[in-house]
């Protein structure tokens, strides 16, 4: 055999793209499946869209839990509008509209029974402000802000509020440090950030296939959290975590008297 070249090694890279870092914690992270894009949160009601063959890898931190899109998280917002957020998202994200924002709304009203009229609201990736604009009806000062539609206006210039929420947007984010980030600009001493994303504890398992409806990439689910990831993301930005349910949590520095009755 000599004289001969034995066949090169794949090069990893040469078939997938993986972050062997954690963007939360830093430690090591490993592939653990992968899925076509098409995938997406509508198969929960037996509708399938056709495969369309562009593999998405998911990897995995050992350390904390976080799962994520590495390709997909560096997209542009150019790929993100044309491939993601084009004119059949709303295929894949029927409750977009008007469903989620009137569950929002109720959820809000429920924590939230009293003297609404003192708390300076926004609600961050709030897309068409229809949950703002619904709180407003009902005596709440609120804002709605989306750095996706409303990226040309500086999020320094929207001020502080007492409490943000942010529905169904921590799992579309890239950048989970730069959200934080923003987050933390928009926040008082003694704010409130409550937010929804279904966390994965259960849910994704290593040496197993990622069939959780909620790993979705043509619905932009590209961030997904465990309670860990989410408390460490907390802690780098000195601020406590703590979940409702395995869907609604929350973020807070102080607890302000408002909302003591929360903690
Ligand atoms: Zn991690």
């Amino acid at each position: 055999m000599s004289g001969t070249s034995i066949s090169k090694q794949p090069v990893k890279d040469e078939y997938y793209c993986q972050q062997d870092i954690c963007p939360i914690c830093e430690s090591h992270t490993v592939l653990i499946d992968v899925v076509d894009f098409n995938k997406s949160c509508i198969e929960t009601s037996g509708v399938f869209l056709p495969i369309c063959g562009k593999p998405i890898y998911y990897t995995q931190c050992q350390a904390c839990g976080f799962t994520f899109a590495p390709e997909m998280c560096k997209w542009t917002e150019k790929e993100f509008s044309e491939q993601v957020y084009n004119e059949e998202y709303l295929s894949v994200d029927p409750d977009y509209v008007v469903k989620r924002p009137v569950n929002s709304f109720n959820l809000l009203e429920k924590l939230f029974p009293i003297n609404t009229h003192s708390i300076n609201h926004l609600d961050y990736g709030g897309g068409n402000g229809y949950l703002s604009k619904l709180l407003r009806e009902h005596g709440w000062k609120s804002k709605s802000f989306d750095p996706f539609l409303d990226n040309k206006m500086s999020i320094k210039k929207l001020g502080k509020f007492n409490l943000i929420t942010a529905f169904e947007v921590f799992e579309h984010v890239p950048n989970t440090d730069l959200l934080l980030k923003n987050l933390s600009k928009l926040m008082h001493l003694d704010s409130v950030i409550i937010f929804s994303t279904l966390v994965s504890d259960g849910h994704i398992k290593l040496n197993g296939r990622l069939d959780w409806w909620y790993a979705s990439p043509r619905n932009g689910h590209i961030s997904l959290y465990s309670k860990a990831s989410l408390t460490k993301l907390a802690s780098k930005f000195e601020l406590k975590f703590g979940s409702f349910n395995e869907n609604v949590h929350c973020f807070v520095k102080q607890v302000p008297s408002w909302a003591s009755h929360l903690f």
